[in-house]
């Protein structure tokens, strides 16, 4: 794999990196692919789905860590934690994570732990880290990260509006949440619950916190589990949870009151990342699962193979430009980041948000029509790939709001490229007129001669 680094990236790849990112492939290829159809298997059926998780992790994080394959994702020269590697080293990891379905968990860079773990480490006490950050960072516990409610648009944060009240020296929480990912696995001991604590605060940036909440905590009740397109997740899941009077110590709070928007935008930057180069991974597998099919010599449609189809061989042309063009993007992004915080990379955060996983579904969609029916049942990875990448149009916010803001600062050169064209508009009339011509008027010509 390291000989594969797009030449844009490859001189800030490091050897420790390139050596790790060899590993990563190795790791992926040989043992976590395999593996993924026996987690599903140890799942199990029905209710059981729920309480206990499959041994198979196990087994693989204890390899990951032989190998020195683990916690990758947090970013050198920012966190005394770290592994030591920066954001475009271990987007390029990331991407071969991507994947599997049990290889993040497997060297512990897991969403939604990742996101969380960067919490703790950026904004939490020494005492909330050594409780909550360390058996995370070791991954001997889960956690999940509650923000979206049902009753409101979550997409627009400032909505949010469980209700966070001071008594004494504790925190009550009422209200509820959905989509709360993570929340089924029963080894999820933390939530990172944001709620709204200050709704005097004038500032509506100002009005929420956020705050560490036992998953065992009395008056939590998981209500349900969400489904993606059928799937449950299990056993990481999408948990609605209501909470009941909910007490928490005071101390709990998460960098003090009112300061909830400030810890989100901190921890969704380079997490966007994260997914989007696991989700060139799952490209790069749909791609290699189309090569597959389309060279199979038993399937021969009007007297064919599928890859003598020449709109076939335009599907994996497509599929390899777009791929490699995305991965360009996201690099890019995390080159920024890297080089200058993840705040002055918001715009190139946002494209490889937004274009990476309509990409991915468009290679993935193209895999499973050559798969024809197979494509779309258990047969094949692609068909849970397609859900799985599809909810990152949502997860995080979705595409709308992100385009929103893009246009809106793309927008803000509109005097300045205006003027622009003007001047060069009133430069080449001054030319015209230099040069003795009139502007040419195609079809003047064909007219006179009629
Ligand atoms: C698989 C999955 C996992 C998730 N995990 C978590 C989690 O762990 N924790 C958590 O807190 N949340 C999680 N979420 C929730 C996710 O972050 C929200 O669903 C998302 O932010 C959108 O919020 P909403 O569902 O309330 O939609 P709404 O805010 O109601 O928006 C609905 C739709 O309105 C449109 N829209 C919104 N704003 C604009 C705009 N400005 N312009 C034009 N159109 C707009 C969009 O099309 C949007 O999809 C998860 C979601 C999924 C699908």
């Amino acid at each position: 794999m390291s000989d594969k680094i797009p030449l844009i990236a490859v001189n800030r790849v490091s050897e420790k990196a390139k050596k790790t990112l060899d590993l990563v492939k190795k790791f992926v290829d040989e043992q976590c692919i395999p593996a993924d159809p026996i987690y599903e298997a140890q799942i199990g059926e029905g209710a059981q789905r729920w309480d206990h998780y499959p041994s198979v992790i196990d087994d693989l994080k204890k390899e990951a860590k032989r190998l020195g394959l683990w916690n990758m994702f947090l970013p050198k020269g920012h966190y005394k934690e770290s592994a030591g590697f920066t954001n475009l080293e271990y987007g390029l990891m990331a991407e071969h994570l991507g994947k599997s379905r049990v290889a993040p968990e497997a060297v512990n860079c897991a969403a939604p732990d990742t996101g969380n773990m960067e919490v703790f480490a950026k904004y939490g006490t020494e005492e909330q880290k050594r409780k909550w950050l360390d058996p995370l960072m070791n991954g001997e516990i889960r956690s999940a990260f509650l923000m979206t409610e049902p009753d409101v648009a979550s997409s627009d944060a400032t909505n949010i509006k469980m209700s966070m009240k001071r008594e004494g020296d504790e925190w009550v929480l009422n209200g509820q949440k959905w989509w709360s990912s993570g929340a089924g696995d029963p080894r999820c001991k933390i939530y990172i619950v944001m709620a709204k604590s200050d709704p005097g605060n004038k500032d509506v940036y100002k009005q929420q916190s956020v705050v560490l909440v036992p998953a065992d905590t009395p008056g939590i009740t998981i209500e349900r589990m969400l489904s993606v397109y059928g799937y449950d997740d299990a056993p990481h899941g999408h948990g609605h949870v209501t909470f009941k009077n909910v007490r928490v110590p005071a101390s709990n709070i998460v960098l003090g009151p009112g300061r909830g928007f400030e810890i989100i935008q901190g921890r969704l930057g380079p997490g966007r990342i994260h997914h989007a180069m696991r989700a060139i991974g799952a490209a790069e597998r749909a791609l290699e699962w189309m090569l597959m099919r389309i060279n199979d010599p038993k399937k021969t449609p009007f007297g064919k193979q599928l890859k003598e189809h020449g709109v076939i061989l335009e599907w994996v042309a497509k599929s390899r430009i777009e791929i490699d063009a995305a991965r360009l993007i996201v690099l890019n992004a995390a080159i920024k980041i890297d080089d200058l915080g993840a705040k002055r990379a918001l715009k190139e955060i946002a494209e490889a948000k937004v274009l990476v996983p309509q990409m991915a579904l468009t290679v993935i969609d193209r895999a499973v029509q050559s798969f024809g029916a197979a494509g779309i049942c258990q047969d094949t990875p692609l068909a849970s790939m397609w859900a799985n990448i599809r909810t990152l149009r949502l997860a995080d916010g979705p595409d709308e709001v992100h385009l929103q803001q893009m246009g809106r600062n793309e927008n803000k050169r509109g005097a300045e490229v205006t003027a622009l064209i003007q001047q060069q508009q009133k430069t080449s009339e001054q030319l015209f007129a230099k040069y003795g011509v009139t502007r040419h008027q195609p079809g003047s010509t064909i007219r006179s001669r009629l």
